[in-house]
């Protein structure tokens, strides 16, 4: 059997992003940059004020003080966007706003609520305290020098991210593709939740929350119908996902029982298994597939160890698909409450709940149909096989997304 690792190791050697392509810079958030953007300009642009208020010369102000003001000849207005073709010469100023270009021969801006301005003398305003050189001036490059990196190749287009590209003037972006992932869910008992449940049936729960786990990392899914356990229906439903998707993501169906009919299928429609069965709890029996340069990846049925593997070993592949820099997620780093007991041969993946001091506990009980639990856990603690985790260890957690 595989250690996790090693089953994520054979994953992410498999996956690898298809060609890019160019994106408006208003669809892109959220994908990720398939090469570096490089700044063809400076930002800011040109020295600019970094206040309403007046562009003066530092000499000018040297001898301002409350009792014996200096007064200053207005000789333009410079209003933001446009770039005032006066020089600040000795005696006069320039009446500036917030991200006005700063005019020539300025070497400070004093804010207006530091001026005198008297009805009496228009045109003249009066200061009352000297200025530092350069004060309340934003420069030129002092953000983004020409030619310095704007965002790396795999990082994310965030919010703050699109909005430093458009200040550099940059419209579209290349980026790589948002895998589809198909999502399938098996098994005779289930059935649509909306209706009235049947005798003996359960109410089908995967496919909607490991959507919303791919949503998260950044692929579009998309849910075929459930699939009973029927080899042949099985493997109709594959093809059918595998002709409309990337990735193929199925869950039930792929243990060891008579009605598990999910490997069968795969490989009766050529897909090639790389590996079934990785060495955690829960999640045991979790295959990887390739199927005409797509991934296959069969999740076992329990609602708790469907989402725990797609964590553990999904959410990587997506991110990688995407080219993505850092396929793992950003642990959380936090203290536990109290002790974790495994007694089991196999690495356990609990779910635990954060408080507000990052104390850690267990999210109700531990079992893989237990979805109350899950949906209160933060994330995952790996739990190693037959020890118990001290109260007051501090560990990371693996969250969600
Ligand atoms: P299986 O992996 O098909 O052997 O299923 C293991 C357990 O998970 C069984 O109790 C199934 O009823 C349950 N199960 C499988 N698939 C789903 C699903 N899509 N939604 C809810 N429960 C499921
Ligand atoms: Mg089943």
């Amino acid at each position: 059997m595989l250690s996790l690792e090693e089953a994520r190791a054979r994953i992410l050697e498999a996956t690898r992003p298809p060609p890019p392509e160019t994106v408006r810079l208003d669809d892109a958030f959220g994908r990720f940059l398939a090469a570096p953007m490089i700044s063809e300009m400076a930002l800011p642009p040109a020295d600019n004020s970094a206040m309403d208020g007046y562009a003066v010369r530092y000499d000018d102000l040297k001898s301002a003080t409350a009792d014996s003001p200096v007064a200053l000849r207005i000789t333009g207005h410079a209003p933001a966007g446009v770039l005032l073709d006066v020089r600040v010469e000795p005696g006069t100023c320039v009446r500036i706003f917030t991200g006005s270009a700063l005019p020539a021969g300025a070497d400070a801006v004093v804010m207006q609520e530091d001026v005198t301005l008297d009805a009496a003398s228009p045109g003249i305003v009066s200061f009352r305290e000297k200025v530092a050189p350069w004060e309340n001036i934003r420069f030129r490059g002092e953000d983004v020098k020409d030619g310095n990196a704007l965002v790396e190749a795999g990082e994310k287009l965030t919010e703050p991210r699109l909005s430093l590209l458009a200040a550099a003037g940059i419209a579209s972006v290349p980026t790589t593709r948002r895998p589809v992932v198909g999502f399938i869910a098996t098994g005779n008992e289930l059935q649509e939740p909306g209706q009235p449940l049947a005798p003996g049936a359960i109410y089908e729960s995967n496919r909607v929350g490991l959507a919303a786990l791919a949503k998260q990392a950044g692929a579009i899914a998309r849910i075929y119908p459930i699939v009973r356990d029927d080899f042949a229906a099985t493997r109709e439903a594959l093809e059918r996902a595998f002709s409309e998707c990337d990735v193929v993501v199925s869950a039930g169906g792929v243990s060891v029982g008579e009605m598990d009919w999910v490997k069968p299928a795969f490989e009766a429609i050529a897909g090639k298994l790389e590996f079934w069965k990785v060495a955690i709890r829960p999640g045991k029996p979790f295959a990887f597939g390739v199927w005409n340069g797509k991934f296959f990846f069969g999740l076992p049925g329990n609602p708790v160890s469907a989402m725990v593997t797609f964590t553990l070993l999904v959410r990587p592949a997506l991110l990688k698909l995407q080219g993505a820099r850092e396929v793992h997620s950003r642990q959380i780093r936090a203290t536990l409450a109290e002790p974790l007991n495994n007694h089991t041969d196999r690495r356990h993946f609990m779910r635990v709940t954060l408080d507000a001091e990052s104390k850690a506990r267990l999210a109700g009980a531990q079992s893989s149909h237990i979805l109350s639990g899950l949906s209160r856990a933060d994330g995952l603690v790996d739990v190693p096989p037959k020890s118990t985790l001290a109260a007051g260890t501090i560990l990371d957690i693996i969250p969600w997304s």
